[in-house]
């Protein structure tokens, strides 16, 4: 049964004002400082002790690597690669690889500690990584693309292992790029290890579901929170920024579930129809037209004003810092699910609960894809392949049981949904790593 009186009170209390105001630190100007926040306000809240706090503030390792590829035109170019492994205490370290021309090391910082806590609160055996190219992809030939995978897959060996690390796709990357990982790093060991990245295609070893996994996560969460919130899906209203691998399938979960999606974007802009858009007319001018924008189901319209547009539901699928003090004050949805990672500052996050917006975090939110990551894993590693139905349902059994447990602890902590689910990955984490003991 999913506890209703949980959400109604985070609402209602938020429209009360926030316990918590004071206690996140005041400014945050890197997604690295907001996962601190985040950290440093659950580790105050159950008293963590200050060695383990400190331990879980700093990444176990970072590797930069210099990524050069031969161009296609002749002459060669450098780019700068990394990856983070921020905690295995709970297991081998997972987490997706982006490749975009904004990556810092400070950004795969703060996502990989993300990826800690969203790992601890589905109760999957992982620590958290994350790893990136600075590099616009898009920009580049398949053969550009093939060569800057396998060059950086290639710097990255000395960590990566079915035991070790376990990459899996996110922004800028997809399942070919998965599947030249695993083949690189099959070449490397001299046999081949499926099971070294997920995300794969199904013809090397890929899940059933993989590909739709975050979205239905978000489906699945979305539909909970609408049930808890004691809200008709359709009379629900919903906006959806990015049209990626995660927003793209959303649109259509969302739709399949009864909303109604009046807005959709993607970088080069957005479109806008209140009456609702369709998923198989978008699809196919996004097809065509490779965006959103110019759909002729909706009117022109840019990724701030979908942002603040009079809607139930937001679901910001496209990068972090996209709610932020400057526009918290006038964003009208009444629920935010974070499709994305990092999509909201501490200090918008501090405005939303003081204008009772409900925020369903991302380290929930968007844990499908993790979790189904974990799925392909487990079948290659016995070799045994599951149905998508299995996959879908095992999926929503976890997310499920995952939201009950956020709330669980939203309740006791009387904290908002982020913390409470802060806590929960972090006090499992630290369990683990007391446990263990600290090396030597
Ligand atoms: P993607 O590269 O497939 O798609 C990203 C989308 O965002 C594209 O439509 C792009 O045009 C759009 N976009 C980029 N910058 C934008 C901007 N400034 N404004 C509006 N739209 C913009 O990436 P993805 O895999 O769909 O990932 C999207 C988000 O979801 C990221 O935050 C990622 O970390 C998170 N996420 C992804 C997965 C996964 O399985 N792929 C899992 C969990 C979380």
């Amino acid at each position: 049964m999913l506890p209703v009186r949980g959400v109604r009170r985070l609402l209602d209390s938020a429209t009360r004002g926030h316990e918590g105001r004071s206690r996140v630190s005041s400014f945050s100007s890197s997604p690295w400082e907001a996962a601190l926040s985040q950290l440093d306000e659950a580790a105050r809240i159950i008293q963590l002790d200050e060695g383990v706090h400190d331990v879980l503030r700093t990444p176990k390792r970072s590797l930069t690597v210099a990524v050069p590829i031969k161009l296609d035109e002749g002459g060669v170019r450098v780019f700068a690669g990394h990856r983070v492994h921020h905690n295995t205490s709970r297991g081998p370290s997972k987490g997706g690889i982006r490749f975009h021309p904004a990556v810092t090391l400070d950004e795969i910082k703060a996502l990989a500690m993300w990826m800690t806590w969203k790992c601890a609160i589905m109760g999957i055996p992982y620590g958290g990584a994350k790893g990136g190219v600075a590099v616009d992809p898009k920009a580049l030939s398949r053969g550009e693309l093939e060569r800057l995978t396998r060059r950086y897959a290639s710097e990255l060996v000395p960590l990566l292992g079915p035991d070790r690390d376990i990459p899996a796709p996110d922004v800028g990357t997809d399942e070919q790029v998965m599947a030249w990982i695993m083949d690189t790093y099959s070449m490397n060991v001299g046999h081949s290890v499926p099971g070294v990245v997920t995300g794969k295609p199904l013809s090397v070893g890929g899940s059933a579901g993989r590909g739709e996994a975050t979205s239905r996560g978000v489906m699945y969460i979305t539909s909970a929170t609408l049930k808890a919130l004691g809200r008709a899906v359709d009379e629900t209203t919903v906006a959806i920024q990015g049209y990626g691998k995660v927003g793209g399938p959303a649109v259509r979960m969302l739709h399949e579930l009864g909303c109604r999606v009046v807005a959709v974007s993607d970088v080069s802009g957005g479109v806008y129809g209140p009456q609702g858009l369709s998923p198989t007319g978008l699809s196919a001018h996004r097809n065509e037209a490779g965006t959103v924008a110019g759909f002729e189901g909706g009117e022109a319209i840019s990724n701030a004003e979908l942002l603040e547009l009079d809607v139930d539901l937001l679901v910001p699928a496209a990068m972090e810092g996209q709610f932020t003090e400057e526009n918290a004050d006038r964003v009208r949805a009444r629920v935010i699910v974070e499709a994305a990672n990092g999509p909201t500052t501490p200090e918008a996050d501090r405005i939303f609960h003081d204008r009772g917006i409900l925020v369903v975090p991302d380290i929930l939110a968007n844990a499908g894809g993790v979790t189904v990551s974990y799925f392909e894993w487990v079948q290659d590693l016995q070799a045994y392949f599951w149905s998508e139905d299995e996959v879908n349902e095992r999926l929503r059994s976890i997310m499920e049981g995952s939201y009950v447990d956020v709330l669980a602890v939203a309740e006791e902590r009387k904290s908002t949904m982020r913390t409470a689910a802060t806590i929960l990955g972090v006090s499992r984490v630290a369990e683990a790593h007391v446990t263990r003991g600290l090396f030597p």
